[in-house]
């Protein structure tokens, strides 16, 4: 192909971060080396889909008779690759935007982060974000693109970059519409300008590809698609191939689905769910969706509407014949068709995940761990699975070890006859959930509770008033059906209890909503528990993250009337003897509950207080 230069070429220089993702790369995928060609083949087949999805609707653009394909050449003697396809081609901004930038800010936000704390990156990690056409410089010192966009009057470019700080465009004459990749190959690259190695590589996800390719003028792929094939037709090791093509992961999948349904609506998928959570997962910019098919032909590769938000990790490939083929993104989002697929798909990802819950419990906690956060928001938006959802959860409880679940349908299997509500508790990790006071009297009662550690739980628990009858309750609420009696050690009489409650409330009156005797307290004095119309302790302190002047609403202090600094209290009061003593303990007391709930706004005057009571028993002890 004769191209001519026209004089007048200008350079860019690369965004910073730029750089560091492509010494990343380098670094971290040099044992995965071609995965490159499975990037720059995936974007010419991306490439050959926009021309074709153009072409349904559209017939008056370049070459519009091409042949629609790929072509793969080495040259041993040059040590070059290149690769040609008769696609959608690029335009000069295309070039400056989409090849000398990072594919997403997820990308940068990464490297920045994992560079700020000082980790290494795997070759695991840099799978989750894709790593696209700059993996190319991994195997060349030199790329060059030259392409010309699909529109009648595009003008054609040539793009020239070693990778490591600026890259120059030009204008070019080309007559063909489409792009052809160059690669200078490194030294220790060399076998990429070997045909046997081009065809062993491509051979692996070639038929993935719904477009011929040719390798050295050689057809290596008969172009039928996966999901067509029958279930016994295929191999497991080409779904993981397959599963890795479309997803850019580096990790086999956790599992997958393929369906074929015909009645209501007809179509054919081929789903995965992944092993782990992409790290853009909860980002706006997430790019998500299931490859959209319409009769083999290519629609769209992130259709939205064939998922419901809270499955949105799940990939794959929808192929349907009951979409009209010159349709529009815009008219699949509403078509009734997709609304059938998707309320199919729903029903059987969930049925999936039923049958891992309940024949590879392992598999299903693996799952959960990635995917169960995003997951449980299913709980406030499908209202139509609720039951199935509600199966599905699963937490951490005082009766798992750190980081085992359980599921709510164990938890009543192992609830005591007198048991009626579950109880759950909110907390941002399992070892502070454990030492929180209100704790005590389930343990010592030996009381199942629910440890509820994901900060979504604040939201999605509030989705989940009752599980079969039994009502769900954070034990942090003071209404709580505590009838197990508690054995404690001599407590005070009535009387005393009542005069102590009363000298507790004359010193902290306005900060607190009541003061009662505790019955759920073994060991700690006091304890603070939330009224009837307040929030748990966890859901304010996330009120508090978002709104500093938030102040939450009053508490509930329970004294356990059993502990022995409060029966020193209580005599010191009868005595009227060191009033002093009492009242800083008091206000100690207190401070300190606000302390375990994360809640004391002020704690100068708690710590100078301390200091008050240390000075006072230092100085009292009778030996010295
Ligand atoms: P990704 O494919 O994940 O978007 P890449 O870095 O591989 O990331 O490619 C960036 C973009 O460059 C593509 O999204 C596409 O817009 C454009 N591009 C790359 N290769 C081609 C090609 N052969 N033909 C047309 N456009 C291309």
């Amino acid at each position: 192909m004769a191209t001519q230069t026209t004089p007048g070429s200008e350079t860019f220089e690369y965004r910073a971060e730029m750089k560091q993702l492509l010494h990343l790369i380098i670094d971290s995928l040099y044992t995965h080396k071609d995965i490159f060609l499975r990037e720059l083949i995936s974007n010419a087949s991306d490439a050959l889909n926009k021309v074709q999805f153009r072409l349904l609707t559209d017939r008056d653009i370049l070459q519009s008779d091409a042949e629609r394909r790929i072509d793969i050449r080495g040259d041993k003697n040059e040590n070059t690759l290149r690769i040609l396809d008769s696609g959608i081609g690029m335009t000069r901004e295309d070039l400056i935007d989409q090849i000398g930038t990072v594919a997403s800010s997820g990308t940068v936000a990464f490297v920045e982060e994992m560079k700020a704390s000082g980790k290494t990156i795997d070759a695991q990690m840099i799978g989750q974000f894709g790593v696209g056409f700059y993996s190319a410089f991994m195997v060349a010192d030199r790329i060059t693109i030259e392409t010309r966009n699909a529109e009648s009057d595009g003008q054609g470019y040539r793009w020239t970059s070693d990778g490591s700080g600026t890259f120059t465009i030009e204008e070019i004459e080309r007559g063909d519409r489409g792009t052809e990749v160059t690669l200078h190959l490194k030294d220790d690259a060399s076998e990429f300008a070997e045909i046997w190695k081009l065809k062993e590589v491509i051979r692996r996800y070639s038929n993935f590809v719904d477009f011929p390719i040719h390798v050295d003028g050689e057809k290596v792929n008969t172009v039928r698609a996966l999901w067509h094939k029958g279930k016994s037709e295929i191999e497991e090791e080409e779904l993981t191939e397959f599963y890795k093509f479309i997803s850019s992961d580096f990790n086999d999948p956790l599992g997958h689905l393929h369906l074929h349904l015909e009645g209501r609506v007809d179509f054919r998928a081929l789903l995965f769910v992944p092993k782990r959570a992409p790290r853009d997962l909860f980002r706006e910019d997430y790019k998500y969706g299931l490859h959209l098919y319409s009769s083999n032909v290519f629609i769209q590769d992130d259709c939205k509407s064939l998922l419901p938000d809270y499955l949105r990790f799940i990939r794959g490939v929808v192929d349907t014949e009951d979409l009209p083929l010159n349709i529009s993104r815009e008219v699949t989002q509403q078509s009734q068709a997709m609304a059938k697929i998707q309320h199919a798909l729903t029903g059987k990802i969930l049925d999936l995940l039923k049958t891992w819950a309940l024949d590879e419990p392992d598999k299903y906690a693996a799952f959960f761990r990635e995917f169960g956060t995003l997951f449980k928001t299913g709980l406030g938006t499908d209202f139509s699975n609720r039951d199935e959802l509600i199966e599905l959860l699963r937490y951490e409880s005082t009766k798992t070890e750190k980081g085992v679940y359980t599921s709510l349908e164990q938890y009543v299997d192992r609830m005591q006859s007198a048991q009626k509500e579950i109880y759950y508790l909110l907390g941002d990790s399992r070892s502070s959930a454990e030492k929180n006071p209100n704790l005590e009297y389930f343990k010592k009662n030996d009381l199942e509770v629910l440890l509820l550690l994901d900060p979504v739980d604040v939201f999605t628990v509030t989705s989940l008033p009752k599980y079969k009858d039994h009502e769900v309750k954070s034990i942090e609420k003071a209404d709580l059906d505590l009838k197990m009696e508690k054995k404690s050690k001599e407590a005070l009489s009535k009387h005393e209890q009542k005069k102590l409650i009363e000298r507790f409330k004359s010193i902290l009156s306005d900060r607190i909503e009541d003061i009662v005797v505790s019955r759920r307290l073994v060991d700690s004095a006091v304890t603070l528990v939330v009224g009837k119309a307040g929030m748990d302790a966890q859901v304010e302190r996330m009120m508090r993250m978002m709104d500093e002047q938030f102040s939450g609403s009053k508490k509930v202090l329970e004294i356990n009337m059993g502990h022995p600094l409060i029966r020193n209290l209580a005599t010191l009061r009868e005595k009227g003897s060191r009033d002093r003593l009492v009242e800083l303990s008091i206000l100690q007391l207190f401070e300190g509950a606000l302390l375990v709930d994360g809640s004391l706004s002020a704690p100068s005057d708690f710590v100078s207080r301390m200091t008050e009571l240390m000075e006072d028993a230092t100085a009292s002890t009778p030996q010295d």
